[in-house]
């Protein structure tokens, strides 16, 4: 992996930058550069054949000073330490940037989901979280969904710590079903968070939504609450692709109807009235709004030059390269950073915590209420930060964050 793509040398590169704006002295980037507590495990599952094999997982907290750690788990084949790292990294931001009391943390299994059995997913789900049990709890680190991992799975974590303590402990993981003690909201959130920061930048730089442009990269959970909201906003939405392919038309794509046709084809490709879009030229459209949810690193100093979007609002975590951010700054174009564009999904998170400890449940409007709030009032507080520095808007939400997170370090006597 070359450096640029890096996950964990990219977040650190953007601490530095950030302290160094902030004029911080070299003691707060050395706090920040690394977790503060990795944990490696090698987990031995019986196979449904008899055989035992041995799958790794890691768990990486980066840093408790506000809160709880907090983060998902990812089960994929390129799973690595490094990945995990940087990506608990940016959830100590991307928490910190809305103003949620948790630190970041983050977890993965190196496996292959798709080629276990649903008792094999079950006891190597159950197996890892007994093995990380000793640093996790609802006041010390909460665990929750990330890569092909879901509510079923955070079901038989809260399960499999909840025998190991001997009473129920539903604030252990979030993602839960609802039956568990799952927020209501909690599906759409991420998308619905993206969309008021989407919402929020087009009025600072004088977007009509009304007819304004959108392309969407990445049409999962993220990527098709995201074009379903911002079409309820007056947005058109023009292109949408995912991993098999991509569509495209001009007078705009009707985004429930080609979700029902994604459900039922496996892919937008092919929907009825649209032209197929290799993904590297949906990227570069000549749209109003550019939503990248699906990879990291798919803007790059290799393609930078080439968007012609006005707002790029962040639903994926990690989309843009430091070297890319640099061209899209110059070019004008305002980008909503991940940590703060995708943040409503830790943020329902976090109510869903509250409200496991509190047992006392809210409505969906009472959710979508205060996820407004909290997203409008943060998308502010960067903006106000990019205005006044003069940096980019991703500088700015890891100005804010690092800010307040220092804070906390220096009253606990940290620094
Ligand atoms: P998902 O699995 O539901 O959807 C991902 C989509 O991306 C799928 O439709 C897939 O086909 C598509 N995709 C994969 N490769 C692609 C490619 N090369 N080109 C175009 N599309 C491709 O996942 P999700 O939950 O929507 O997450 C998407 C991104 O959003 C990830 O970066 C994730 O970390 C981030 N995110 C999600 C949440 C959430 O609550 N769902 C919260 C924060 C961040």
């Amino acid at each position: 992996m070359t450096e640029e793509l890096n996950p964990f040398k990219i977040v650190q590169k953007q601490i530095k930058e950030a302290c160094d704006k902030l004029g911080y002295d070299d003691s707060v980037y050395e706090l920040l550069k690394e977790p503060e507590r990795v944990m490696t495990v090698h987990i031995p599952v019986k196979m449904d054949d008899g055989t035992i094999k041995t799958f790794t997982g890691f768990r990486s907290q980066h840093n408790t000073a506000v809160g709880p750690a907090k983060g998902g788990v990812r089960f994929h084949p390129d799973v690595n330490l490094d990945e995990v790292k940087a990506l608990s990294t940016w959830m100590t931001f991307k928490c910190s940037v809305v103003g949620i009391p948790y630190g970041g943390a983050k977890g993965g299994i190196k496996v292959n989901p798709k080629e276990l059995s649903e008792g094999e997913l079950e006891r190597l789900s159950r197996a890892y979280f007994r093995a990380i049990a000793p640093i996790i709890g609802p006041e010390k680190d909460i665990p929750a969904p990330d890569v092909y991992t879901n509510p079923q799975v955070m079901s038989w974590f809260m399960d499999e710590f909840s025998k190991l303590k001997g009473y129920n402990t539903p604030g252990v993981v979030t993602g839960k079903p609802i039956e568990l003690g799952g927020s209501k909201g909690r599906d759409k959130a991420t998308a619905q968070g993206c969309a008021y920061t989407i919402r929020e930048a087009a009025k600072r730089i004088g977007l009509d939504l009304k007819g304004a442009t959108v392309a969407v990269q990445g049409y999962g959970n993220a990527g098709s609450f995201s074009a379903i909201l911002l079409n309820e906003l007056g947005c058109k939405i023009v292109a949408v692709n995912d991993s098999k392919g991509g569509a495209y038309s001009e007078g705009g794509i009707d985004p429930y109807a080609i979700l029902k046709h994604k459900q039922e084809t496996g892919s937008v490709k092919g929907f009825e009235g649209t032209e197929e879009i290799l993904g590297k030229d949906l990227l570069e459209l000549d749209v109003d709004i550019l939503v990248p949810a699906a990879l990291e690193n798919v803007i790059t100093s290799q393609n930078a030059a080439n968007i012609r979007a006005k707002i790029i609002g962040e639903a994926a975590n990690g989309p843009t390269t430091p070297e890319a951010d640099k061209v899209l700054y110059e070019k004008g174009i305002l980008v909503i950073p991940d940590i703060l564009a995708n943040a409503g999904g830790v943020t329902v998170s976090y109510f869903e915590w509250v409200q496991n400890l509190m047992n006392y449940y809210w409505t969906e409007k009472e959710v979508l209420q205060r996820l407004e709030k909290i997203m409008v009032d943060a998308f502010n507080k960067v903006y106000n930060m990019h205005e006044e520095y003069k940096v980019d808007m991703r500088t700015a939400a890891y100005m804010t964050s690092i800010k307040t997170v220092t804070d906390a370090m220096k009253l606990r006597g940290w620094l």
